[in-house]
């Protein structure tokens, strides 16, 4: 069983709802290394603890700490040098949660500090205490909060990485209220909404151009820009579904947007080529429920798809796909996305800066809503030269969105869906208007 199955093991393991499990607010001794011990043992059950290693082994460098806030959670990733055996409830609730490492020299790489401050109203501090033979990780929470704790696997070129999900307390019904007064809105002021997708994000940082650029930074540029061009569009209204830098599970993406009642969804991307400067260009994406285009673009949706795996999200099983793809002929979702496909990228390469490569069609996860028409869009390469030069240039961005958003109002246009506020038979050169 490789690592990354061993971590959706215990995830399922951990089933539904997390328990929970009363934990001592203070650090202790050996009652309470055989507290955790008991409650590890029947919390993860997929994971064998070996005997304690000779003190003389090589030590565990603990390579970094780091955090990333949503509006539901805070995730704490704990980078190290190789496995460690934690010792920690798989889910809780307490308001301190203290996770013993036995048995390994912990030694912390030059930079990491012993007490980590995060203070996002969620966690307040993280801190690393090394005792004798083993090693503790102690996070302290503002309040008493629901935790996950698991490993995220083996993961070419990353470390062993430990990671914490705490739940903002309220962030849940928090949210849900923010995506019902959109969708209220959208009903009151009849404007149609745009739900704009940022790719990846937090630990999943998607492909990487030269000189550190990441696309996860890079397409949630460009997916602001959208929202900010489409202020001055009258009649539409431009949500994203992150506007920071963490993760988000590829099915809650669209959930997202079928709570807030979107009309239209589309999702940023960069691409990204199995050697660098071998691929160009820009492709546009609708869903295919008959396998994909070929073979490069299979292979695209299953690196696309494989974001909940880099995230720690179990795969699920299909068996709505049925359902789906026969709603998503119904509705006719299908045919419009199409349209919109098409719309978006007459417009992102309308100025001859980004090669045509066409608009193709794979099983997406994140298009696989039947209640509006949705794309994927990838942009340029990002570990091309020139086009990962463009795409992290913020003039680059500002005019993608630009276009992006001209293309969603052509999209409109050939639909049929009148825009309120624009006059009839308006398209995107008439209707800029602020
Ligand atoms: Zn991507």
């Amino acid at each position: 069983m490789s690592a990354i199955e061993q971590a959706i093991y215990r995830l399922q393991g951990s089933g539904g709802r997390p328990r929970a499990v009363p934990l001592p607010a203070k650090e202790g001794g050996p009652v309470l290394n055989r507290i955790l011990f008991a409650i590890a043992m029947t919390a993860l059950v997929a994971i064998p603890v070996p005997a304690a290693p000779a003190l003389a082994a090589e030590p565990v460098t603990l390579q970094s700490v780091r955090s990333w806030s949503s509006p539901t959670h805070t995730r704490i990733v704990f980078d190290l040098s190789s496995d460690i055996t934690p010792i920690a409830p798989d889910s809780g609730r307490t308001a301190e949660l203290v996770i013993a490492v036995p048995g390994e020299r912990l030694q912390l790489a030059p930079g990491v500090p012993r007490e980590l401050a995060i203070a996002d109203g969620v966690v307040d501090s993280v801190e690393i205490l090394t005792v004798g033979s083993g090693a503790r990780l102690r996070l302290r929470f503002k309040a008493e909060s629901e935790f996950k704790a698991f490993d995220l696997g083996e993961e070419p070129g990353k470390p062993y990485r430990f990671v914490v999900d705490v739940m903002r307390p309220g962030g849940e019904a928090a949210e849900a209220q923010r995506l019902a007064r959109i969708a209220e809105r959208k009903r009151t002021e009849r404007v149609r909404i745009v739900a704009i997708d940022a790719g990846h994000g937090g630990e999943d940082t998607g492909a990487r151009g030269a000189r550190g650029v990441l696309e996860k930074d890079v397409v949630l540029a460009i997916a602001k820009e959208v929202v900010k061009a489409l202020e001055s569009v009258p009649g539409v209204k431009g949500v994203l579904t992150r506007n920071n830098d963490y993760f988000i599970p590829l099915r809650e993406r669209y959930r997202l947007a079928e709570q807030m009642k979107a009309d239209v969804f589309i999702s940023i991307h960069a691409n990204s080529s199995a050697r660098r400067g071998r691929g160009n260009g820009t492709e546009v994406y609708f869903l295919s429920t008959k396998g994909a285009t070929d073979q490069a673009v299979a292979d695209l949706a299953d690196l696309e798809n494989a974001a909940d795996l880099v995230g720690g999200v179990p795969p699920q099983a299909e068996n709505d796909l049925a359902e789906i793809l026969y709603d998503v002929k119904r509705s006719g979702a299908l045919k419009q996305s199409e349209v919109l496909a098409e719309a978006l990228l007459d417009h992102v390469v309308e100025d001859g800066r980004l090669e045509v490569r066409g608009v193709k069609q794979a099983g997406f996860v994140v298009l696989k809503s039947a209640q509006f028409p949705s794309a994927l869009v990838e942009v340029a390469f990002i570990n091309h030269p020139t086009e990962g030069k463009l795409l992290s240039n913020p003039a680059f961005q500002r005019r993608t969105g630009a276009q992006i958003a001209k293309g969603l109002q052509t999209y409109f246009q050939r639909a049929g869906i009148p825009l309120l506020g624009a006059p009839a038979g308006s398209g995107p050169t008439s209707s800029v208007s602020p």
